[in-house]
């Protein structure tokens, strides 16, 4: 029976330090001391045990019940410790590591050109106004001096809606809008989306304008001639020549067009300026007087400059883009470049 119970102990203590994790070593106190353990059974027989024999063996299995349960309880904090450790080493998280970034969208070449535009003209003292899309015939074409009969009404040009409404064809009736409500001095910048019925390369039946203009007292072509040539070298960089050339448009007298030495070649001529050297970038003029007469300024009292030019093609020029429909392919691949 010592013998039995010394090999007993061996075993069962052997056995604990062998089990690898906690769930082994809880198997091994099952084998000892669960209903068909190994040490129950050896209590089981106690009973068939002489009186003598039996405080000396109860003694014995005591010692080795304690000795088990010791030993059970010191192996069993060490696999706690060891699975701890094994668990901070795979799931340990690099505080260090950058996060992961969401993707943030980028502004459309032509928002960013519109808004670097009006930038530069509000550091001159320029407000920005809007106006509706659908405009009326007299806003659109009559208060800027364009009568019923003027080639710029065309139907093959203008997106009629109704006989008096139509999807204004420029940014000039803000103009008219912002004179009628405000007496001068004023001083606005207006850009917006415009409509015409013309297609191609270098035409999209929708693009964007943005119409500036000034009235006060005594203001002069010298005042346009100054503040364009100023926001010229300010959104193309300075050392670019500019040059008027005379022109005509309904709404101002005199006209001109504007010109800026080729932004890609330098003026030595290119595909893009046609080998001419020259782009032409704007249209402007002083305001006709017969507008003033249409929004009751007084022509002999006010004087006052307008431009206008077409935002994509500002963006061409500054992107190097060669084809106005990229604009509106809403190609991601274009789009993430800017
Ligand atoms: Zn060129």
């Amino acid at each position: 029976m010592k013998e039995r119970l010394q090999q007993l102990q061996e075993d069962a203590l052997s056995a604990l330090q062998r089990a690898e994790d906690l769930k082994a070593l809880q198997e091994v106190r099952v084998q000892v001391l669960g209903k068909k353990g190994s040490l129950t059974e050896v209590m089981k027989g106690m009973r068939d045990l002489t009186a003598e024999e039996r405080p000396v063996i109860g003694h014995l299995v005591n010692t080795l019940k304690t000795q088990f349960e010791d030993t059970f309880v010191v192996r069993q904090s060490e696999l706690q410790r060891q699975d701890i450790a094994a668990k901070l080493a795979n799931e340990k998280i690099d505080v260090t590591l950058p996060g992961r970034r969401a993707k943030s969208g980028s502004l459309h070449p032509v928002t960013l050109v519109t808004d670097e535009v009006v930038e530069i003209f509000s550091r001159l003292g320029f407000a920005v106004a809007e106006g509706p899309e659908i405009e009326h015939d007299f806003y659109n074409f009559e208060a800027l001096n364009i009568p019923k009969d003027h080639p710029a009404r065309d139907m093959q040009d203008t997106f009629y809606i109704s006989d008096d409404r139509v999807l204004r064809t420029h940014t000039s009736p803000v103009q008219i809008r912002t004179m009628m409500k405000h007496k001068p001095p004023i001083r606005i910048i207006a850009p917006g989306t415009v409509y015409r019925r013309d297609s191609d390369l270098t035409h999209s039946p929708m693009f964007h304008q943005v119409e500036g203009f000034l009235v006060d007292d005594r203001v002069s072509f010298g005042d346009l001639k100054g503040i364009l040539t100023h926001f010229l070298n300010e959104f193309f960089g300075e050392g670019h020549a500019v040059r008027f050339r005379p022109s005509f448009f309904p709404f101002t007298e005199p006209s001109a067009e504007v010109d800026i030495e080729c932004v890609i070649c330098g003026g030595d001529g290119c595909r893009v300026c046609g080998k001419t050297g020259w782009l032409e970038i704007l249209g402007c003029g002083m305001i006709d007087p017969a507008v003033f007469n249409s929004v009751d300024y007084d022509p002999e009292k006010f004087s006052g400059f307008a431009f206008g030019m077409g935002l994509e093609r500002m963006a061409m020029l500054k992107y190097g883009v060669n084809d106005l429909r990229l604009f509106f392919e809403n190609d991601l691949r274009f789009l993430k470049q800017f």
